[in-house]
């Protein structure tokens, strides 16, 4: 199955059991649920930067 690789934005590989997850491009390779957790550690992140841009914007 197919899904949207976490670092290169390209596609990724999820295994059909739900176990691995694999990225060709750039060799990004994790299993489900780190992957899911590295999922959330960005989005946080991310949520954090648009904050920042909006004090400073402000
Ligand atoms: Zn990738």
């Amino acid at each position: 199955m197919k899904i949207i690789c976490p670092d290169c934005k390209e596609k990724a590989f999820l295994s059909d059991d739900f176990t691995f997850v694999k990225c060709d491009r750039c060799g990004f390779e994790m299993t489900y649920g780190e992957y899911v957790k590295y999922i959330a550690h960005k989005d946080a992140r991310y949520s954090d930067i648009l904050s920042d841009y909006k004090e400073k914007n402000y």
